[in-house]
């Protein structure tokens, strides 16, 4: 089970495998068949990037596939909120479904930065403090530093 950073306030749940699940079940078949990455790895397929595949288990693990650009059979599997996060806020945007599964914004929580650099607001670059969901739970909240200026 997960224990994400607890500042943001979110927990895997049995709902959230229910949703995962279920995203899965419906996956059509030309991405979910015998040899696909979706059903080799159990996993929702959720976008990719430059060389690397993003997939979502139902148990909260976040997979990518060649992550490692010089061993592109590899697979990584996280559980660290760090990158849950991203996964699913980038998710959302092609299962919206997931959305349930965002940390919901507290009191304390303030607007993250990237949300007045363009490049990010047009979610071309994704925040490495914020995952890509625009706000922080508190002002010492950082899913991981490394802001591009
Ligand atoms: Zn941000």
């Amino acid at each position: 089970m997960h224990e994400p950073g607890s500042s943001w306030g979110a927990k895997w749940s049995l709902r959230a495998q229910e949703v995962v699940s279920g995203l899965l079940a419906r996956l059509p078949a030309k991405e979910h068949y015998p040899g696909s990455h979706a059903n080799r790895l159990g996993a929702l397929p959720i976008g990719c990037d430059m060389w690397a595949d993003y997939y979502l288990r139902p148990n909260g693990e976040v997979v990518i596939v060649g992550e490692d650009f010089d061993r592109p059979e590899i697979d990584s599997v996280y559980l660290e909120w760090n990158r849950l996060l991203p996964v699913l806020v980038w998710g959302s945007e092609r299962y919206p479904e997931l959305r349930e599964l965002l940390p919901v914004r507290g009191q304390e929580a303030i607007d993250c930065r990237c949300r007045t650099h363009r490049l990010f607001v047009d979610n071309r670059l994704r925040c490495l403090e914020c995952g890509g969901i625009g706000w922080l739970p508190n002002k010492d909240a950082k899913l991981r530093s490394g802001f591009i200026d």
